[in-house]
């Protein structure tokens, strides 16, 4: 039985005119900060894209932005991804790029590379071994290119949140660009709680530029939410994680 047919799952992916609209409305005041960010910026509005992270809300709203032109899906949690992914690709044939942003724990690496396209949170050697295996063992099916990498850095040494030091991202950025199926494409970081989001960006886009030494085309930085999008586009950030101004409040957050 389908996604699609099962009665139990309707309250997921149903879609109702209310949210419809309240997701486009949340889409055009989004996507007008993120122009008048980028107009102060003096940076091309095309240099900028736009992931929906839909953690926590129905497969039907990841649909419905997909429908209005987001092309790109992040996501934080493994198990509602896989079932996101698994759901979207039976209800549209809209094409999407999957970001997985959260936590990753190696074990799940398998699951992963089933559905994403790129990984945001690579943050240690034996995450990178683990991807590297998951994708040569990928079965041709899901029919996935490369998996995209983003190294993650931690932006307050507190690696215990999640994040390599910046002193270790070019090792890890040369373990991924030595790794078959996998392509280092750039770093990603949260602004540490209590910091000043601009000084914390700034210091992203010096690890940034330092990739690139060694790694001319790890050009991706994935910066910024809901709350600190400006500052993340005036620092250079190429790809901004927004959830909650797009969908509302999660019930819950974390990951
Ligand atoms: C949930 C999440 C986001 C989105 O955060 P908002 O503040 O809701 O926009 C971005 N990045 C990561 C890593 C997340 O887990």
């Amino acid at each position: 039985m389908t996604a699609g047919t099962d009665p139990g799952r309707q309250d997921v992916l149903a879609m109702t005119d209310d949210r419809r609209l309240a997701l486009e409305s949340n889409l055009a005041v989004v996507r007008e900060r993120i122009e008048a960010a980028c107009a102060a910026a003096r940076r091309p509005v095309a240099e900028v894209t736009l992931i929906a992270v839909t953690k926590f809300f129905p497969s039907a709203d990841a649909v419905t932005l997909a429908e209005l032109g987001v092309a790109d899906l992040g996501e934080s949690r493994d198990q509602e991804a896989s079932t996101k992914a698994a759901d979207f690709a039976e209800l549209t044939t809209v094409p999407v790029r999957w970001h997985f942003v959260g936590r990753l724990q190696s074990n799940k690496a398998r699951s992963v590379v089933r559905y994403a396209d790129f990984v945001h949170s690579v943050d240690r050697p034996g995450l990178v071994s683990a991807l590297a295996t998951a994708v040569s063992r990928r079965e041709a099916a899901t029919g996935k290119g490369a998996l995209g990498v983003l190294v993650q850095v931690s932006l307050d040494g507190d690696t215990a949140r999640g994040g390599a030091l910046p002193d270790d991202v070019v090792a890890l950025a040369d373990q991924v660009a030595a790794s078959p199926g996998l392509v280092v494409r750039g770093v990603m970081a949260v602004a540490p709680i209590g910091a000043d989001p601009d000084e914390a960006f700034e210091r992203l886009a010096q690890v940034s530029a330092q990739l690139r030494v060694q790694h001319p085309g790890a050009d991706m930085v994935s910066a910024g939410m809901s709350g600190d999008l400006e500052a993340a586009v005036r620092h250079g950030a190429t790809h901004l994680r927004i959830g909650t101004a797009l969908l509302g409040a999660r019930p819950v957050t974390f990951g």
